[in-house]
C-alpha cells in the first residue's frame, strides 16, 4: 500500500498515513506519546547483563485503508540497533537472509 496507494485487500485509494504512531497518554487527557521504539534495550554491553539508561530505536508507520481497515505496519530505522541486539541471545531479535549466509544488515 505505502507504494501501490491503494489498497491490497479491496483496491480502495483512500488510505490513511500515520507517522510515526502514537499512542494515548493515559496519564494525562490530552497527550498522546510515541509508540515504544521497536527496539528497547539498556545500555552496556549487548551480551553483558548491565543495567543502564533506556534507549529505545526506530519508529512504526502505519498505512490505514479508509474502507476496509486494512492496515499495514513498517517499522524505520531499526536495521542498526537490532543488528547489535542479535549479539544478545536474551534478545529475542533474530536475523534471516535467505540469500546469504552472513551476518546482518548495517545500514537500512
Ligand atoms: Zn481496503
Amino acid at each position: 500500500m505505502r507504494t501501490s496507494r491503494r489498497c491490497v485487500k479491496c483496491q480502495c485509494p483512500r488510505l490513511w498515513h500515520v507517522d510515526p504512531v502514537m499512542i494515548p497518554d493515559t496519564d494525562s487527557s490530552n497527550l498522546v506519546e510515541l509508540l515504544p521504539g521497536v527496539a528497547r534495550f539498556a545500555s552496556g554491553s549487548a551480551a553483558g547483563g548491565e543495567f543502564g539508561k533506556r534507549i529505545e530505536a526506530g519508529r512504526f508507520e502505519v498505512w490505514i485503508c479508509a474502507a476496509c481497515g486494512y492496515t499495514e505496519w513498517y517499522a524505520l530505522e531499526v536495521n542498526e540497533m537490532l543488528a547489535w541486539l542479535t549479539r544478545n541471545p536474551r534478545s529475542g531479535v533474530h536475523y534471516s537472509d535467505a540469500d546469504a549466509a552472513t551476518g546482518p544488515a548495517a545500514a537500512g
